[in-house]
């Protein structure tokens, strides 16, 4: 292809709100516009990738035995009520009218109508197993739609639905969608890892979130690098965070009145290690104009370890505590809080310190909070105006780095990771048996469909890519899902004829071999023209100049490397394939 033949529009500086690189690389690059929040046109070169992601997980999933199908983006709300879902979904499910006033969905995800096809259907044990998917545009309305595509309202998910007759079939379905994810992901030439996830409230016993390795990633992982352990950090703590925030609660509940504890006295009344119980601190950075003046403040609160000596927090002493905060005044503690200032109640937590912003401080209804004198608790009051954030339960961490593995086969260590596919075992609570999905088994008994459901992100996909592989010229594409797998840069392409016809030569033999190759065409000058190609991020560039043609050679260079390498002509599209 020529570069005039598709549409690239590259920029210097990305806008203000993309706060995460691949966001901001991916507005430069012109792969994505912003349409709303959290809705995106997908231009050319971003297209070109999404659908080679699909392409990848389509063939992976025949391959797996599942079958494409396409459900409806707008869903008859009936069949949400048959499960509830209509309801219970919450905000982030998009409901709409048509108009003669009946309810309809936007679809977030399909278990609904994939039933109810099922249940048309799948009629006799002799149709199971089944596995379905589409590729569909998805809409979930999420809270807090931020970094591009990774967490969009509007985005395209792979979804596939797996019916069988027993839980043994079910589990053996999960495990081909499981391998399938495997191959997928190995040959989108990413670093990822397959975690155990909860269940949570879907129901079912056995869920795996696939998450590609990346500093920026939303989730923490869990790992013991000399085993095979790996959970998502809810699941790694679910237990203890749980139990612990649960005897908290029944604790302070016999203690309603406010009275003075030490922590120790909390981490006993719990029957907890003293390091699991949690003080705060609430500080404040301040912003200050030339004159010295304080411009702007925020309060922060602190989460500090229970058997951690508050004066070497304070001194600064310990890991999380940056340069440049300051203690609060009382004064500014009650008019941002609308509270005294004090120190938390026990919640059952190891991490040593972790500053959480105001906005979390505002939503702590859940927890306890104490007095304005060091070390003391007032129990049985609420901090907090709002209801609690998921988000809230996400910052408070009980497993950390060092700790013995659950396996017991060494210690474990956390990463950050960006949740880009996630399987599920289903059973047959939720959907088939109050949607009345069943089939006839040898002895014309109707039996509800075991189910599972296999999702995958296609749109974040790009998004996670870039997070892992990007430097600071631009995005660095591994080559099955690149826009392009080489592109062709003739050093004066609308002036020498030498150089045209040579550059078309090579565009069409690197082509003639199944090459996914760009010819950029556009007669930019070097600078401009590299700078493009690396933000976009080829993975490798092909360099035609009047000076190399005379000694026969062009300039390779791939798009981690340092130094070109002087090619003859005759070898590029052997060194290439
Ligand atoms: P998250 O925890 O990030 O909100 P989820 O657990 O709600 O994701 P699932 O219901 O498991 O998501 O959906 C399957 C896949 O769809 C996810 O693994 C993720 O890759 C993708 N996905 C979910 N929400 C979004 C979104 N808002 N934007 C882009 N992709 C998404
Ligand atoms: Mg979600
Ligand atoms: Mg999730
Ligand atoms: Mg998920």
């Amino acid at each position: 292809m020529k570069a005039t033949a598709t549409f690239i529009s590259t920029q210097k500086e990305a806008p203000a709100d993309a706060e995460v690189v691949s966001h901001k690389l991916m507005m430069r690059a012109g792969f994505i516009k912003r349409l709303g929040a959290g809705i995106y046109n997908y231009m050319p070169l971003g297209l070109r990738v999404i659908r080679k992601v699909e392409a990848i997980i389509r063939e992976e999933m025949v391959r797996a035995g599942a079958v494409e199908l396409l459900m409806p983006v707008v869903q008859p709300a009936e069949l949400w009520q048959e499960t509830g879902r209509f309801q219970a979904y919450g905000p982030e499910l998009m409901r709409v009218k048509d108009r003669h006033e009946r309810d309809f969905v936007i679809q977030p995800t399909s278990e609904e109508v994939i039933t109810d096809i099922a249940r048309q259907e799948l009629r006799s044990y002799k149709q199971l197993p089944r596995n379905f998917f589409h590729i569909q545009t998805k809409f979930r309305d999420e809270r807090r739609p931020r970094f591009g595509v990774m967490r969009g309202r509007e985005f395209t998910m792979k979804d596939a639905y797996s019916f069988d007759r027993d839980k043994a079939g079910a589990l053996k379905s999960y495990q081909t969608m499981f391998d399938a994810y495997k191959r997928i992901f190995d040959r989108f030439g990413l670093q990822y890892r397959a975690v155990a996830a909860d269940t949570g409230a879907i129901g079912g016993d056995a869920s795996h979130e696939f998450q590609v390795i990346a500093d920026t990633g939303e989730d923490d992982i869990v790992y013991c690098p000399t085993s095979e352990y790996a959970a998502n950090i809810e699941l790694a703590e679910a237990l203890p965070l749980l139990a612990s925030r649960a005897a908290a609660s029944q604790a302070l509940a016999k203690t309603p009145t406010p009275g003075k504890s030490t922590c120790a006295d909390v981490a006993e009344l719990l029957k907890l290690p003293l390091a699991q119980t949690v003080k705060s601190l609430v500080l404040a950075t301040d912003e200050l104009n030339a004159k010295g003046d304080i411009v702007k403040s925020t309060v922060w609160l602190l989460l500090v370890r229970g058997d951690h000596d508050l004066n070497e927090v304070k001194a600064g002493k310990v890991e999380g505590l940056k340069d440049g905060f300051r203690f609060a005044t009382v004064a500014e503690i009650e008019e941002h809080f609308g509270c005294k200032p004090g120190y938390l109640g026990p919640i059952g937590l190891k991490k040593p310190v972790k500053v959480v912003a105001d906005r979390t401080v505002a939503n702590m209804a859940d927890f306890v909070c104490g007095a304005n004198e060091a070390d003391f608790h007032f129990t049985g009051v609420n901090w907090g105006r709002d209801l609690p954030e998921p988000d809230l339960v996400a910052d408070i961490r009980n497993v950390v780095a060092g700790d013995p593995s659950p396996d017991g086969k060494g210690v474990l260590a956390i990463q950050r990771g960006i949740e880009v596919g996630h399987v599920f075992y289903l059973g047959t609570k939720k959907y088939s048996t109050p949607m009345k999905a069943q089939f006839l088994d040898e002895n014309g008994k109707a039996q509800p469909f075991e189910m599972g459901c296999y999702g995958i992100g296609v749109t974040r996909i790009l998004g996670a890519a870039i997070e892992q592989n990007h430097d600071e010229r631009g995005m660095i594409w591994p080559v099955a899902i690149a826009p392009f797998a080489v592109v062709i840069c003739p050093i004066g392409y609308d002036r020498s004829p030498e150089v045209q016809a040579e550059a078309d030569k090579l565009h069409d033999a690197l082509a003639a071999e199944g090459i996914d190759v760009l010819l950029d065409d556009r007669g930019e000058r070097p600078g401009a023209m590299f700078a493009d190609w690396e933000l976009i991020g080829v993975p490798l560039r092909v360099v035609l100049s009047d000076r190399g043609l005379k000694a026969g050679t062009v300039e390779m260079q791939g798009r981690r490397a340092t130094t070109a390498d002087i090619v003859p002509m005759a070898e590029v599209v052997a060194r290439v394939k």
